[in-house]
């Protein structure tokens, strides 16, 4: 009998993640060198926008993002600023939590891999902000298990960014400073390079500011200019989602003019709004100012001074602003370097760190080294006089800016005769007392009842290359040892509740991939129609009749051909100076 030799198994894919507040990307390293992948739509950007349509189904990306404004009800954006939190989402019959919803962008993208390589996709590294923090983290990787996708690692965005811009320099030995500014967070990494090593000095950010927020000053100064009070935009989400999606074009309108003007339908009126770059700065000044912060920190905890940095590169795509690049020219005095694409770096980086865990040929002379961006320790007590305790402070096992992997240890004692517990509380941060740091969660040891002080607890904290805490403690009295994890956030999802809710999102109806084109078309017209108003709605109107009708026929190459003339003739009237 004939037998065939097993064709070899296709090598497995290196996949890079964007995981972004506003948008997300994927990327794969190919024939020595990452690429970007692009959705059903032909954009390598995906909106990180969901949103359930009137057949339940859900959407990801464009369409959804579209939605934001006609059905804000069913649509959820900017979830990634609350991962890890106990934040909901109710969108029509059903609540997802912050994972959830990433976990649905992270399934759009890995449908989108899996068409354009024609493979599946099972495993990928993930972009966090360098300033996420354990939970957080645990979040990203919890969204992921969700889409099922395995984590290969979780990388910083900053350290994704270097290593895209690394791989470009010519030079042998290199410092940088990468300033990424997404949608909604901040992060600050000093990079040195040198014979093939990428090494982060160190790393700040802050996990509260991004473009949003930009966005969001902009927004607050038109609410103020057309009379809108909180009230009625908290009770509006329609109106709240177009005034927003007004600030929006104005702020990125300031990107290349000195002034922008915008319309915003309000009570059947066509109302204007303007600013210019200068009512910007000072609308943003406090936001402006926040920036400096991280980048001092920066410099100081790698011991450089300004003038050692070879360049700054600017990442993420609020980093466009001028106002936040004239700011950075001011620190450093001189221009930054905008050499890599601030919306593709993160995710080709990823692809590239993929690369480097399965020990890729073309990549055998380039190792890296990430730092852990913030000190993390427990809860203790100090006695300042004789009955005298002062409580709360904080004892920082690992500092900041160590090098990951990381295990280290601190020695701690009972305080009170008789204990037979210690409450070990973690946290972050670099303040003295806890309670201005960042509270991760908390894990009892038992002890055996002796006089305070005589038992002794080993902490050992181990922060592995994703950034992913683990704590151990061993009682020295009895040797005895608990490797525990953190009970963490009351949100944080255990192994099993993954799995639940993964076979729960797995029953979720996801809108075709091959139709997305014509969805798109759709929800942007139903958009226009929202916004526009007179002769111009009419319009607009008459486009969805025709468009549906086309649909209706399922003769495949008129609605081709409809979807092709009304996506033009949409963006001639959205470049139209009146919209
Ligand atoms: P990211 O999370 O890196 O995708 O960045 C998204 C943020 O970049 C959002 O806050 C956008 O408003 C902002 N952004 C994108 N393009 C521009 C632009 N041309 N000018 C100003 N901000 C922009």
């Amino acid at each position: 009998m004939p037998v065939s030799a097993a064709a070899p198994a296709a090598p497995v894919p290196m996949i890079g993640i964007d995981l972004g507040t506003t948008n997300s990307s994927i990327a794969v390293w190919e024939g020595g060198q990452a690429r970007l992948i692009a959705n059903s739509l032909g954009e390598v950007l995906t909106p990180s926008v969901v949103s359930v349509d009137e057949a339940g189904h859900v959407l990801v990306g464009r369409a959804a993002e579209h939605r934001r404004i006609t059905h804000p009800h069913l649509t959820a954006a900017v979830f990634k600023r609350v991962m890890g939190s106990a934040k909901r989402f109710r969108l029509g019959p059903r609540e997802f939590a912050p994972e959830e919803l990433s976990s649905l962008v992270l399934t759009s993208l890995k449908h989108d891999a899996e068409a354009a390589l024609g493979q599946p996709v099972r495993e990928a590294v993930i972009s966090v902000p360098a300033y996420f923090n354990d939970t957080q983290r645990k979040a990203t990787k919890n969204a992921a298990e969700l889409a099922g996708l395995k984590v290969s690692r979780l990388i910083n965005e900053p350290t994704a960014a270097a290593l895209a811009f690394g791989l470009h320099q010519s030079r042998d030995e290199t410092r940088f400073l990468v300033f990424d500014l997404g949608g909604g967070t901040f992060d600050v990494s000093i990079v040195e390079l040198f014979e093939g090593v990428v090494e982060v000095k160190a790393s700040t950010g802050d996990n509260y500011l991004g473009g949003e927020d930009f966005t969001q000053v902009i927004a607050q100064d038109m609410a103020q200019q057309f009379g809108l009070d909180a009230a009625r935009l908290e009770s509006d989400g329609t109106l709240r989602n177009r005034l927003h999606a007004v600030a929006e074009r104005c702020k990125q309108a300031l990107g290349t003019g000195k002034s922008a003007t915008d319309q915003l339908h309000l009570d059947g009126q066509e109302r204007s709004c303007a600013i210019d770059e200068e009512r910007f700065e000072t609308l943003a000044s406090d936001l402006l100012a926040r920036l400096r912060k991280p980048i001092e920190r920066a410099m100081r905890d790698s011991r450089l001074k300004p003038a050692a940095l070879d360049s700054i590169v600017m990442v993420g795509g609020a980093s466009r602003m001028p106002v936040v690049r004239k700011i950075v020219a001011r620190m450093f005095g001189r221009f930054p370097d905008t050499s890599v694409h601030p919306d593709h770096a993160i995710a080709l980086g990823a692809a590239v760190q993929a690369a480097l865990i399965a020990q890729d040929a073309a990549l055998s002379e380039v190792l890296m080294t990430d730092v852990c961006p913030y000190s993390l320790g427990v809860e203790v007590s100090e006695t300042i006089a004789p009955n005298q305790n002062l409580d709360g402070l904080f004892s920082p096992i690992i500092e900041r800016n160590t090098v990951v992997p990381a295990s280290r240890m601190g020695l701690y004692h009972t305080m009170h005769d008789g204990q037979t517990e210690i409450d070990l509380k973690v946290y972050q941060g670099e303040q003295r007392f806890v309670k201005d740091n960042v509270y991760l969660g908390s894990l009892k040891v038992k002890v055996p009842p002796l006089k305070g002080g005589e038992i002794n607890v080993e902490v050992r904290f181990s922060y592995d290359v994703s950034g992913l805490l683990e704590v151990d403690a061993t009682v020295l009295n009895t040797g005895k040892k608990h490797s525990l994890t953190l009970l963490g956030h009351a949100s944080a999802m255990s192994e099993e509740e993954v799995a639940t809710r993964r076979a729960e999102l797995s029953r979720l109806k996801i809108h075709p991939r091959d139709d997305m084109p014509n969805k798109l078309v759709l929800t942007r017209i139903e958009r226009l129609y929202a916004e526009l108003s007179g002769p111009e709605r009419e319009a607009v109107g008459q486009a969805l009749t025709q468009f549906t009708m086309a649909l209706n026929s399922q003769d495949t190459e008129r609605i081709a051909r409809e979807r092709k003339q009304v996506s033009q003739w949409l963006d001639g009237l959205e470049a139209s100076p009146l919209n």
